[in-house]
């Protein structure tokens, strides 16, 4: 699954192919991508609309249009690809969920192998008030250190699973939460309660670092978009345990643990991390 980083790379890509196109024609290969909404008022409302800018939040990508705001989750393996005017490529073809046919005669076509990614559209009045966007917390970049040591503290929940809560801080998804809980030195198995004011202020700059160099090598593999393993570009050379059960520690030597925290598949160093 495409997370904060792989996320912000699309955003950026994004951002460079259709600012100020406007949307001239839709297209639906796939209705079920509509999150609960029409498809003819979704196609009414979208038509002639500018695409004024490209935001992210979360893991959320927002289209800002002239009147509207267009919300798409890539969830799994959702993708964007942007085509010239008359070219067909067959591999595109077969997974194309829905096509906007922009001004300048390219077609941006969000492609879908597992169908899981979601798109609706709101009025930016709505933009506060939408059920998926206002459930997010800040991001790590954002977010208010005094706040999310509160929510942290109050609670007995594994820490690990306290920062995979979107709702809580949003953006870290399971392999960059088990890297910035090394990084930090916190066992991943601690409840929240036990967490000092000084770690939960590592925890947000550790989260910052390891975003932002997740974003930085991210942008290389766009094209060839790989999700195994739910790291882009090079930045799974650096991971320092994730997936690296039984390896050494690059600080200390000690072997690598894996164990299962909330459901998900959990990597720490027992030895660094307390
Ligand atoms: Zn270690």
């Amino acid at each position: 699954m495409p997370e904060l980083p792989e996320v912000e790379t699309v955003r950026k890509v994004l951002e460079k192919w259709v600012i100020d196109k406007t949307i001239t024609d839709v297209e639906f290969f796939y209705n079920g991508v509509l999150d609960g909404i029409n498809k003819t008022s979704f196609i009414n409302n979208i038509k002639n609309q500018k695409i004024k800018a490209v935001d992210r939040k979360g893991k959320f990508l927002l289209f800002k249009l002239s009147d509207y705001i267009l919300i798409s989750h890539l969830r799994m393996e959702g993708k964007y690809y942007l085509v010239k005017e008359n070219v067909i490529d067959p591999k595109i073809n077969k997974h194309k969920i829905i096509s906007f046919t922009l001004d300048d005669g390219n077609k941006l076509i969000y492609h879908d192998v597992r169908k899981f990614g979601k798109m609706k559209l709101i009025k930016y009045e709505e933009e506060s008030t939408d059920k998926s966007l206002s459930k997010l917390g800040e991001e790590p970049f954002s977010i208010n250190e005094e706040e999310l040591y509160k929510k942290i503290k109050s609670s007995k929940r594994k820490i690990k699973t306290l920062l995979l809560d979107q709702a809580i801080i949003a953006g870290l998804g399971n392999i960059y939460v088990d890297e910035v809980l090394f990084f930090s030195n916190i066992h991943p198995n601690r409840e929240g309660e036990s967490i000092s004011k000084k770690e939960n202020k590592k925890i947000i700059e550790h989260s910052i670092k390891v975003l932002n160099r997740a974003i930085e090598l991210g942008g290389s593999s766009v094209y060839s978009y790989h999700f195994a393993g739910s790291v882009s570009g090079k930045f799974q050379n650096e991971l320092q345990v994730y997936g690296r059960k039984d390896l050494e520690c690059f600080k200390c030597g000690s072997k690598i643990a894996k164990t299962k925290i909330g459901g998900r598949g959990t990597h720490f160093c027992p030895r660094c991390q307390k």
